[in-house]
């Protein structure tokens, strides 16, 4: 037999960091690319993207009655420079074109695409019978990070949707960008079982160029937040400097209100570090490309052919019949355990004979025999339970891990021990430099949603507190 050395060779609880990349390469949903700090998204990883962007276009692009297009790669640098706080957030990230290839002139590689979207909106909107206009994108961006880089979570070049819509009111626009962070929520809850923290971005933390940012956040196993998709209030800032402009029911010429709003390959390492184990890859059910195994236990030609029928009657499934000769059954069980496919169906002579199969689920390694009558109704519950279990369990843990603090040393220690804290805060972006400070790295993740702490304290400063919020550190 030939059979090489497979398999997570450290703990998930032992070594976080090195068990997530060890996760991602021999599941084989990402490799290193030549440039450092650049991914490759392998086929099985892209098909978790291509599951996203399934959902996305369904049930957000669809309903919100948003189109897709594809805007140029390519900003000219006078676009940046026209919106100044957004200049001034992106600049140390942004990726140039040599000027020896562009005749002197200085073109960027967009970060996000706000500059040369607004640029075509200012020559498309002109009445209030064209608004609102939504438009979302799926393309690449890319920000020169110059910290450490980690598969799917922090790469120099990533995959994302950005969405960009304009509105005739202030009230639209606001009620607009948050709904489309609760359609995020639903989406990590529904599809990738992922519960988060939703919330608004204190100043410090909000969007470049942004009057309010609104976010949510994911819970890592190692005690660090993920944020898993943002969407912006972007006031009338941008149109007044890229001059977008209407003529509204009055004739009277008038400033629209903007949002933009982004998730990106990200949300693939939120589900790898949430859900896997030591094991390798766990998916939940509805992203994962093959959502069965079956494997044949010995070569008996009656197994192999009742094999073939279980495949066939479980097509929509998209099955993998793994009849290699090659290697043995307990090697396959690892090797598919490692790629993360849901449920496993074992199948011998002695199964045969009992006109059953084994079915194994990869998240709780459950195994039993059912009746080969009832194999698809019984695996369809299964996938569908494994689903909604993967949730609740990963909800418990988040919720677990929620503190609150009434006392800076409650903060600080909670920190320590990798928790989430709730706690009163000023607001001030100086007292958050302070607290991320004396806790060697936690700042806020997000105020909570309607959040008022009246006639409280801030935990750090004493000064009257703004409102309740979550610190924790970060990716
Ligand atoms: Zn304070």
């Amino acid at each position: 037999m030939k059979e090489k050395k497979q398999g997570i060779t450290v703990k998930k609880e032992q070594d976080f960091a090195e068990w997530y990349s060890q996760v991602c390469l021999k599941s084989e949903l990402a490799d290193y690319g030549a440039v450092k700090g650049t991914m490759i998204i392998r086929p099985r990883g892209f098909a978790i993207w291509k599951a996203i962007q399934n959902y996305f276009d369904k049930n957000i692009v669809e309903k919100t009655n948003t189109k897709n297009a594809y805007f140029p790669l390519f900003v000219p640098e006078q676009f940046f420079k026209k919106e100044a706080g957004h200049a001034q957030g992106f600049s140390p990230e942004v990726a140039w074109l040599d000027k020896s290839l562009t005749q002197g002139e200085h073109i960027a590689i967009r970060p996000t695409s706000e500059t040369i979207v607004y640029d075509s909106y200012s020559k498309w909107i002109r009445s209030h019978r064209d608004l609102p206009f939504k438009i979302n994108q799926w393309c690449n961006v890319v920000r020169w990070e110059t910290q450490a880089t980690k598969l799917f979570i922090r790469s120099r070049e990533f995959l994302w949707q950005e969405g960009h819509c304009v509105y005739e009111t202030k009230e639209q626009c606001k009620k607009d960008t948050i709904n489309y962070i609760k359609l995020y929520e639903k989406l990590c809850r529904e599809l990738l079982a992922i519960p988060v923290l939703i919330g608004e971005k204190t100043e410090k933390e909000k969007f470049a160029g942004a009057e309010k940012t609104y976010t949510i956040e994911a819970f890592m196993p190692d005690g660090k937040a993920l944020q898993c998709g943002t969407t912006h209030e972007l006031g009338q800032g941008f149109a007044k400097a890229f001059n977008i402009s209407f003529l509204d029911k009055n004739e009277k010429q008038q400033t629209p209100w903007q949002n933009s709003w982004g998730l990106s390959t990200r949300l693939i390492g939120a589900v790898i570090m949430l859900h896997s184990d030591d094991k390798g890859l766990i998916l939940p059910p509805k992203v994962a490309e093959n959502k069965i195994v079956i494997v044949p236990i010995g070569e008996d030609k009656k197994v192999m052919k009742k094999a073939e029928e279980i495949k066939k009657s479980l097509l929509s499934l998209n099955p993998i019949l793994d009849n290699r000769k090659e290697y043995s059954p307990g090697w396959k069980f690892n090797e598919w355990e490692l790629k993360g496919i849901p449920i496993r169906i074992e199948i011998g002579p002695r199964d045969l004979e009992k006109k059953q199969a084994i079915i194994v689920r990869r998240d709780n390694n459950e195994k039993k025999p059912i009746k080969l009558t009832s194999l698809k109704k019984t695996i369809n519950t299964e996938l569908k339970k494994m689903q909604e279990e993967l949730f609740e369990k990963a909800k418990k843990q988040l919720e677990k891990n929620i503190i609150k603090a009434n006392n800076f040393k409650e903060l600080v220690k909670g920190i320590k021990e990798k928790k989430i804290i709730q706690s009163n805060f000023c607001g001030y972006a100086n007292c958050e430099d302070e607290i991320k400070e004396k806790t060697k790295g936690a700042t806020t993740r997000c105020i909570l949603f309607g959040s008022k702490a009246k006639k409280k304290k801030c935990i750090n400063c004493k000064k009257d507190a703004k409102y309740s919020v979550y610190f924790s550190k970060s990716y």
